[in-house]
């Protein structure tokens, strides 16, 4: 968005909060006895109130000079699993190394880089300064961007490290740290790793895994193979860490259709999930800057519509073990309901 449209839309909010917190005065505010506990005599709830006069006192200047605040902080926060849209991210790369999946468009325009122990200090200072007593709010940390853990584990210890005494007795260390693996374009860790990172305060990895069909992980453009995503998911179970994986619906269309089904459900029972694990379903979303719908249409690829991505979700997710006995948790992942 334009700093221009940023304005607008910022003062019509605000326009709209100036009556809201007339009524908070008033109480008589729909919704807000149950919060508040008391009738409409009583004065409003302190901190609705105190929470809502502040954020009618920011003025567009001060809007626009916290954007240019939040861009010296991050670059920009592509997406995060849906566990984790309230974490604190902390960026020991940027981008994506990869960045050539067809139907990814999240780091086209970030360079793939990584920061050193000097970088993420400073890094941390800024996050601290940004969000200020706001930092309370997040309960995990997530270690950013697409592929931190493409770094070898020799350079990623000491970065946990700079990381775990930064934040260990705070609200985000409390549910640990959590990453990305891309589609295994880095070197491969062992489980012995693995381990280590896990007593770092790792705690949980979501790999894009898109389908368990190896000739469609091609068409994607996905680097690795199944046989990576099987030995990697063991060697992270077997270090004690927890794993969400990905799996993108409609890939391929209806060409790719019944082998991106039949090969995502072998593989899924292959691998050693427990319910402390996650298998998100993502519906394909035609993402601007991505090649996907080009190469589609040269193709002559049929798209599925969401009836059809919502029966390759049912038949994947009724092959699961159930959670309630020792299975992975299912969950959707709409990639447009993201922000940070
Ligand atoms: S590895 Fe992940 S982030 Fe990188 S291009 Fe592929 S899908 Fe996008």
């Amino acid at each position: 968005m334009e700093s221009d449209e940023a304005v607008a839309l910022w003062e019509r909010t605000r326009d709209r909060l100036a009556p809201l917190l007339d009524q908070v005065v008033d109480g008589d505010l729909a919704g807000l006895e149950p919060v508040a506990g008391a009738g409409p005599a009583e004065p409003p709830p302190p901190t609705l109130y105190a929470i809502l006069e502040k954020v009618a006192a920011v003025s567009s200047d001060s809007l626009l000079a916290g954007a240019d605040e939040f861009a010296r902080t991050w670059s920009p926060v592509g997406i995060l699993p849906p566990d984790q849209y309230m974490a604190l991210v902390v960026q020991l790369t940027h981008g994506c190394r990869f960045n050539a999946c067809t139907f990814c468009a999240f780091y086209r325009d970030t360079p793939f880089s990584a920061t050193d122990g000097d970088g993420l200090r400073e890094h941390l200072t800024r996050i601290d300064s940004f969000l200020g007593e706001g930092i309370g709010l997040r309960r995990s940390i997530f270690l950013g961007d697409a592929n931190a853990l493409v770094l070898p584990t020799e350079d990623l210890l000491p970065l946990l490290d700079i990381v775990a005494a930064h934040y260990r007795g705070t609200p985000p260390w409390s549910g640990g740290m959590h990453t990305f693996l891309d589609g295994f374009s880095g070197a491969k860790k062992e489980p012995d790793e693995y381990r280590r990172l896990r007593e770092r305060g790792l705690r949980r990895i979501c790999i894009g895994m898109e389908s368990g069909h190896d000739p469609l992980l091609r068409w994607l453009n996905k680097p690795g193979t199944v046989d990576d995503v099987i030995t990697t998911v063991t060697a992270m179970k077997v270090a004690g860490l927890e794993v969400s994986l990905v799996i993108l619906l409609g890939a391929g269309g209806r060409e790719y259709s019944d082998g991106h089904i039949r090969d995502t459900i072998d593989v899924l029972g292959e691998l050693p999930l427990d319910s402390k694990d996650m298998v998100y379903f993502s519906r394909h979303v035609e993402m601007p800057g991505a090649v996907y719908g080009v190469i589609a249409r040269q193709e002559g690829i049929t798209a599925l519509d969401d009836t059809g991505m919502a029966e390759q979700q049912r038949i994947i997710a009724s092959a699961l073990r159930p959670s309630q006995v020792g299975g992975p948790r299912q969950g959707s992942y709409d990639i447009r309901e993201f922000t940070y």
